[in-house]
C-alpha cells in the first residue's frame, strides 16, 4: 500500500491538469505522477472515469470548452453523484 509523501500529486492539482491528461499533452514526468496518483487515490480515479463519460456524453464538447466555472459546477455535480 503506498503512503502519501510531499512531492505527491494532490488531488487538486490533479483536477487542474486533466484536461492535458485527457489530451495526451502532459509531459512523461508529469504523467508519471498523474498515474502514480490515480493509483492510490480512488477518488481521483472515479473523477477520471467521469471526466471520460462527460466527454462521451456531450460528444463534440471537449474539456477544453469547459471554463473553469462550469468546471467547478462540474465538480460539484460530481461530489454529489459520489455520495449517493
Ligand atoms: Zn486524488
Amino acid at each position: 500500500m503506498a503512503t502519501a509523501h510531499d512531492d505527491d500529486l494532490a488531488c487538486q492539482e490533479l483536477v487542474e491538469i486533466i484536461n492535458e491528461y485527457l489530451d495526451g499533452a502532459l509531459p512523461p514526468d508529469e504523467r508519471e505522477r498523474f498515474e502514480a496518483h490515480l493509483e492510490i487515490c480512488e477518488g481521483c480515479r472515479r473523477y477520471l472515469d467521469q471526466m471520460r463519460t462527460t466527454i462521451r456524453v456531450l460528444g463534440t464538447l471537449t474539456v477544453e470548452s469547459l471554463d473553469p466555472i462550469a468546471k467547478d459546477q462540474l465538480l460539484q455535480f460530481f461530489r454529489a453523484w459520489n455520495r449517493t
